[in-house]
């Protein structure tokens, strides 16, 4: 695939692979299929790339258990793996660009969001895991002057990642980078909307060193890759990022099959907690944040926004004005100004539109937004949405999509039992300037983030992941590379 660009924020030729990466060759499925990739913000499709089926994925499973046993795995010191991982971060930062208007195309992120966040967030990720590759330690337990008992850290061996459609490089490089840091080789199925920019990645792995087979992109379609990926007795732990209910799915066949390790990083329907002592102008910039990041697909979002009765006009004046900043800069991604771009596909641009239509049919006010944006593409106007009940869908269901919807509330305790009413447990927000406040709530709320006087900001030394039906495990931080290593313990009788 080549295409040559000249848009406002990017000037150039990109090109990618288009083919299966494995053992650190570009080859042709097995069975000869191929998935369409569409650009969100026409609706036109830019390129067909290969899908491999479940034969693929076997070939790939052979080829990384012979790359484990040969050339991989602990033979490899753990300051020659990290070197290949900050190798391969250099060899993405001398292309930030084209990763940037890659990662546009595909997923249709504003290009300065998809190059100076998602890749330049890859790269610092990249060597964040490769500083970590000499670090992983086990530790010794004295029992007596007779015995003591060490623990070893080992890698599981191969590895499989299932990565979604809504940061597509970030997923790739937060399965890939501490996997390998840790000594295991991977094979990752991209989702099948959005495989651009891990095939990217593929395309510089050998250059960075890697020997053949330790990183293999095998693309595809979830029910034959990601299933036999899921399956397949010989992978020995899989990391998934999506949907709970794929995540199900995933956590089933590998219970049918050799009850490999999994961790599930799954979806959210998070809690913004505005209370009336809050600082509005600072509160309501970080609320839009919160929402509209990512034309709300965010699995993080922000997307019940309860707020205190005190400050309840008051705030949605502000939300409403900061929501305009984000409306008027809709449109082309590849735009200077565009902060808001289309949704991914023309099945989330009708889920999303479904959603306001049923808040609609239940009774709730549109108060801002709710409609298609321009004539092409899947792009949908930030809305906003009030008069809401516990009990209406868009409370209960994760839209994902540019969608906030309001709720009132009184008191502390209130909130904070309507924010737990829900089956998630991925991410919090509040807003007070009552520090005792700030860190009561923050405790109380069920999820595995909570963030204060912010919203989506992320740090990948600490730990990420979900309570509740959100997710099993955590990635990121030394956390998330110890869950790609085993325990041994090894007791000496001296
Ligand atoms: P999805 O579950 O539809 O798909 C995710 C991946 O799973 C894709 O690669 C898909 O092909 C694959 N898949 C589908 N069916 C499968 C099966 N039966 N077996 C194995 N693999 C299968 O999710 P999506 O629509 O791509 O992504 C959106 C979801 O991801 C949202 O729910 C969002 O909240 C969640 N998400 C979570 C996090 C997190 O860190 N917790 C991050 C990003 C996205």
């Amino acid at each position: 695939f080549k295409l040559d660009l000249d848009t406002p924020s990017y000037k150039g030729t990109v090109s990618v692979n288009t083919g299966l990466f494995i053992g650190g060759k570009w080859v042709d499925p097995v069975e000869g299929g191929t998935i369409d990739v569409v650009n969100p913000a026409t609706g036109k499709r830019l390129v067909a790339v290969s899908a491999g089926t479940a034969k693929d994925v076997d070939i790939a499973v052979d080829v990384a258990r012979k790359a484990y046993q040969e050339s991989w795995g602990l033979k490899v010191p753990g300051v020659e793996r990290g070197k290949m991982l900050y190798k391969l971060a250099d060899l993405i930062e001398a292309k930030i660009d084209e990763f940037g208007a890659l990662e546009t195309l595909d997923v249709g992120r504003p290009f300065y969001m998809s190059k100076n966040m998602d890749v330049a967030f890859a790269i610092a990720g990249l060597r964040y895991f490769a500083g970590q590759a000499d670090k992983i330690k086990g530790e010794t337990i004295e029992s007596s002057e007779q015995k003591f008992t060490y623990t070893r850290r080992e890698p599981y061996g191969i590895v499989g990642g299932i990565i979604p459609w809504n940061g597509p490089l970030l997923s790739c490089i937060f399965k890939m980078g501490p996997a390998v840091a840790a000594g295991n080789v991977i094979v990752i199925k991209p989702s099948e909307f959005t495989p651009l920019t891990s095939l990217k990645v593929a395309e510089l792995v050998n250059e960075a060193g890697f020997p053949p087979g330790v990183v293999n992109i095998v693309n595809g379609l979830g029910s034959t890759v990601g299933h036999t990926i899921s399956y397949h007795p010989q992978i020995s732990r899989v990391s998934f990022t999506g949907s709970t209910l794929t995540g199900r799915k995933i956590q089933e066949a590998s219970a049918k099959s050799n009850l490999k390790v999994v961790t599930l990083e799954l979806g959210g329907k998070s809690p913004n907690i505005i209370f009336d002592d809050c600082n509005l102008a600072q509160t309501a910039k970080w609320s839009a944040r919160g929402i509209y990041f990512n034309m709300g697909q965010a699995c993080t979002a922000g997307s019940r926004m309860f707020v205190q009765e005190g400050i309840y006009d008051e705030f949605l004046a502000a939300f409403q004005e900061e929501t305009k900043v984000w409306s008027q800069h809709t449109g082309d991604p590849f735009d200077l100004e565009t902060q808001h771009g289309p949704q991914v596909s023309q099945i989330q641009f009708n889920r999303v539109m479904g959603y306001i239509d049923s808040a609609r049919e239940d009774g709730a006010t549109i108060l801002t937004g709710g409609s298609r944006h321009g004539k092409e593409g899947y792009f949908i106007q930030p809305t906003i949405i009030t008069d809401t009940r516990p009990d209406m869908k868009i409370i209960k269901e994760e839209i994902f999509g540019p969608v906030a919807s309001v709720i009132k509330f009184k008191t502390e305790e209130e909130v904070i039992k309507m924010a737990n009413d829900t089956t998630y447990g991925l991410a919090c927000g509040l807003f007070t300037q009552n520090g005792a406040r700030a860190t009561r709530v923050a405790h109380a709320l069920e999820a595995g983030t909570a963030w204060v006087n912010c919203y989506n900001v992320f740090d990948f030394n600490a730990p990420f992941g979900g309570y509740k039906q959100s997710g099993i495990g955590r990635e990121w931080g030394s956390e998330g590379i110890n869950e790609y290593t085993q325990i041994k313990s090894v007791h000496v009788n001296v």
